[in-house]
């Protein structure tokens, strides 16, 4: 059938269908490939056993970019190289958190990142509880004075996991928020979907022009024990953090690229990021990412000829404490026009289900291989065009007009266990990760294999309007 199909692809006419009719048999060599091939997951497990978590700016991050560099070198990838830049190391140091009245009991707690230190005896105070971010928006300036702010809205479940965007607004601004309106600390409900002792981590933003004051997450149960107890009569808690936090120390990232044999300078960006919180071994969030986007594009390298377009793998550096994506932008704003199309894997392994395109490339050619090539992969294509591909190319796409692919994952799960100490290898399903895999081969081989232009396909797509 193929013998057939190469002879007759010897005549001018049939080049275009011949193409296509090729490339189907590459993706589904790819897909075939993906579920035998254990390369990805062999990244994921020597990854998170060999160096662990890799906190932006530690030792153990710029240990995995090495690590890292020497894997894509090994696996054939061209132009394997780090590229670093300067941002503030933040160490969480000893934590300790508790009830001190009306009982004691010991809480489960994780410093927010980039939280500045309690003093070191820590602080003891009455608490002044709200049910949700709105309750302490609401609250008058001054009227947390000497007090812990604790917040314990709760996170809404859900598959493809909308609930963080709307939770997570109370670990990102709370700090600040609750330091308007006087409070000492602020102690928030872990934004996270399980019901464990377990505290969940993650970024804050300090607002400039207002005092830091330290600020914690609590793990769930332990949330709902204090919003018991406040319901009764007055709590009183203590705590205790001894983060630091060193400036202008390097983070890594790292790429590895398969060179396009027509146009090499144009890119197929995919990417996750290789950097961790520290609590777990960053196998979800995101060395599964990672894992995906590289074994991907080695599937794509293992071929006998390298796609028309260059092929990139960035691994980001610093992406959980929010400097990943202006970095790159910034260094990478030159040559933003050349990059074809970007995509970002960066929620776990769960099975991809379905995936959006950019504006103005639904019926296109590429729109119906890329369909037919997922479809038998339990992915369908969505008629909505793609509006967030990723936190690492959010710059490339705001600043530069980078289109995005957006691959939707099963995240029903995903935010148990996301920036926890769970956070562990058992966590991923081997055929889930091979399902992600042989999808984000399709899809790289088919955009980086053909001369799809989706910024014109956008642009076209804007005056037929
Ligand atoms: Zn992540």
């Amino acid at each position: 059938m193929r013998f057939l199909r190469r002879l007759s692809c010897a005549l001018p006419a049939l080049v275009i269908l011949c193409s296509a009719a090729a490339n189907a048999d590459t993706v589904s060599d790819l897909a075939a490939k993906a579920k035998t091939d254990s390369w990805g997951y062999d990244f994921l497990a020597d990854l998170t056993t060999d160096i662990g978590a890799r906190m932006a700016g530690s030792k153990s991050e710029r240990d995995a970019a090495e690590w890292a560099v020497a894997r894509l070198k090994k696996a054939g990838f061209d132009e394997v190289h780090i590229e670093k830049f300067p941002v503030p190391y933040w160490a969480r140091g000893a934590e300790e958190a508790s009830i001190v009245a009306p009982r004691t009991q010991t809480l489960a707690v994780a410093a927010l990142g980039h939280s500045v230190p309690t003093p070191p005896a820590g602080i003891d105070a009455d608490i002044v509880i709200f049910k949700s971010f709105q309750a302490l928006l609401d609250a008058p300036e001054g009227s947390l004075k000497g007090k812990i702010a604790v917040v314990t809205q709760k996170m809404v479940r859900a598959q493809d996991g909308e609930g963080y965007g709307v939770a997570v607004r109370t670990r990102v601004a709370g700090p600040s928020e609750a330091a308007k309106r006087g409070a000492l600390a602020l102690v928030i409900r872990s934004i996270g979907t399980d019901n464990h002792r377990i505290a969940h981590t993650g970024v804050t933003l300090y607002n400039k022009d207002l005092p830091k004051i330290p600020a914690a997450a609590i793990s769930n149960p332990d949330a709902d024990l204090v919003e018991r107890m406040a319901a009764k009569g007055p709590v009183k808690l203590h705590l205790k953090l001894d983060s630091k936090t060193t400036e202008n120390v390097d983070t890594y990232t790292v790429v590895g690229e398969l060179k396009g044999r027509e146009h090499p300078e144009q890119v197929v960006l995919i990417g996750g990021h290789l950097d961790s919180w520290e609590l777990g071994a960053g196998a979800i969030d995101d060395g599964a990412g990672v894992a995906i986007a590289a074994g991907a594009a080695k599937l794509i390298a293992d071929l006998p000829q390298r796609p028309k377009r260059t092929v990139r793998v960035v691994m980001f550096g610093a992406e959980e404490i929010g400097y990943a994506s202006d970095a790159y932008e910034a260094a990478h704003s030159k040559e933003a026009g050349n990059i074809v199309i970007a995509g970002e894997s960066d929620f776990g392994a769960g099975r991809i289900y379905n995936a959006e395109l950019p504006a103005g490339s639904l019926n296109s050619p590429f729109a119906k291989q890329l369909t037919a090539a997922i479809l038998p992969l339990g992915v369908d294509m969505r008629r909505e065009s793609s509006s967030h591909g990723g936190a690492d190319i959010e710059g490339l796409h705001e600043k530069d007009g980078v289109p995005f692919i957006d691959f939707g994952q099963d995240g029903t799960h995903y935010f148990d266990i996301h920036h926890t100490a769970d956070d562990t290898l058992d966590k991923v399903d081997p055929a889930e990760l091979a399902q992600n895999i042989a999808v984000w081969a399709a899809f790289t081989w088919l955009a980086a294999n053909s001369d799809v232009d989706f910024r014109a396909q956008a642009a076209s797509a804007g005056t037929a309007k």
